[in-house]
């Protein structure tokens, strides 16, 4: 069982006073900062298979997994290995390597809408990359995208976005300029009438339309059904490119991916976080007719000093050979299927106004009685009451996202004890 001893936080205080005094909010990333759940920050020491442990010595049974990437667990033994042996072997070169083709062939096995792949080195780079292809290849301006889905800090992607920008409030950024946010089209997502409205508006002036196909930036948001396909066929019609954004359900929903799992086929598709496996990656991939436009092969720019670094690619390729392995995904939704069951009993017998939206091995618990199917139904969770469960849960030796518009990620190194004690944690915080 996780956490015997009491929480202690005295050494995370104290260096993430330090890290404030270097470091804009302490973080290099928003919502690491614990700000909307007004905590200090755990400052993390290790991390093994299902647990972390902060440098206070609490162990935690994790769902954050790096936010998405550690589906086979942290500090996976294969992983690690993969890592250790290519470095001795030097850690970049900014020259081709074999390894960088056996990624691509592998995720284009996986991948069939993927004829062609670029490796970059972030989700953000991924989809900033995939509008620009988008819009040199059909020479329009203006891209659609849905409120509370993030897509990376670029600037025509920050508009109405979800993750930290939801969590912190910051729904437009300043410093993104006004001629760029007004290529921008926002939209509810699950809402196939609005598009069609943009689209018999804007239509021909409308490069792409960017989608999560499993919204995981405003909490957990699954398709409902058709609206994927709605969007396939609007921007056929329209002949404008469709751009799945995997970068979280890229490998984490399926083999295949989302697109996979629904059965539609994006023009473009941008990965990141598994395919790292743990290591700063992304990419974007589709159509060779659409993907050949790209430098060398083509006139739209985009390169990378440190893109297809052989360190990320071993770890990326090792964790998809891993997941490769039969009933690995069934296994992911035995456990993720009895989690979400465990979670609806307590919240029932508690008498708390609980959704559990669930795809796989992302969920989300939301404290409304609502179905959420977008933002706005996201927004109705009980904030207030999510903090002090987020703040229970840790005590409980269970960490997830601090926010409510994120999912949980359970990895395949979870096991069924730890899935019992989560459920364990849950009741024990859903009570206090
Ligand atoms: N797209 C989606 C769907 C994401 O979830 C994220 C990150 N959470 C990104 C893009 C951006 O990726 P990165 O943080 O690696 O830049």
């Amino acid at each position: 069982m996780a956490n015997l001893r009491k929480r202690e936080d005295a050494r995370s205080t104290k260096a993430f006073a330090e890290a404030k005094q270097v470091i804009p909010g302490g973080v290099n990333s928003p919502v690491r900062a614990f700000k909307s759940v007004g905590l200090t920050p755990l400052f993390m020491e290790r991390g093994l298979g299902s647990r972390v442990f902060d440098i206070d010595g609490n162990e935690f049974i994790d769902y954050i997994g790096s936010w998405g990437p550690l589906i086979v667990g942290h500090s996976h033994p294969e992983v690690v290995e993969a890592i250790k042996k290519t470095a001795e072997s030097g850690t970049s070169f900014g020259a081709p390597t074999e390894l960088e083709t056996e990624m691509a062939r592998l995720v284009i096995e996986r991948i069939p809408s993927i004829e062609l792949v670029r490796m970059v080195n972030s989700g953000t780079e991924a989809t900033m990359s995939a509008l620009r292809l988008a819009r040199g290849y059909t020479k329009r301006s203006k891209i659609l995208k849905f409120e509370g889905c993030y897509h990376g800090h670029a600037d025509a992607l920050l508009i109405k976005a979800g993750s930290g920008v939801a969590t912190l409030g910051l729904p437009d950024s300043p410093g993104v300029p006004d001629s760029v946010a007004a290529n921008t089209i926002t939209v509810p997502y699950n809402d196939i009438d609005s598009v069609r409205l943009a689209f018999e508006r804007y239509g021909e002036e409308i490069a792409a339309i960017i989608v999560e196909p499993i919204a995981g930036n405003m909490g957990v948001v699954p398709p409902q059904p058709g609206f994927l396909q709605g969007l396939r066929n609007i921007t056929s019609q329209y002949g404008s490119l469709l751009i799945f954004d995997e970068v979280m359900t890229g490998f984490r929903v399926g083999l295949n991916s989302a697109q996979g799992l629904y059965g539609i086929t994006p023009d473009l598709t941008c990965l990141g976080k598994v395919i790292g496996g743990g290591l700063p990656v992304g990419a974007y991939g589709g159509k060779r007719e659409i993907m050949e436009l790209i430098a060398p092969s083509g006139p739209i720019y985009q390169a990378g000093t440190l893109s297809g670094n052989p360190l990320a690619m071993a770890a990326g390729f090792v964790t998809l050979s891993l997941l490769g392995k039969p009933g690995v995904y069934e296994e992911l939704e035995r456990k993720s299927a009895r989690l979400e069951e465990g979670f609806l009993a307590n919240a029932r017998e508690l008498g708390i106004a609980s959704t559990i939206n669930r795809v796989g091995s992302m969920i989300c618990p939301f404290f409304t009685d609502q179905r959420v199917t977008n933002y706005e139904t996201a927004k109705t969770t009980d904030l207030q009451l999510f903090n002090r469960y987020f703040a229970a849960l840790l005590d409980n030796g269970v960490s997830v996202a601090p926010s409510q518009f994120e999912g949980m990620f359970v990895s395949t190194a979870h096991s069924d004890e730890d899935i019992a004690a989560t459920i364990d944690a849950h009741y024990k915080a859903l009570k206090q």
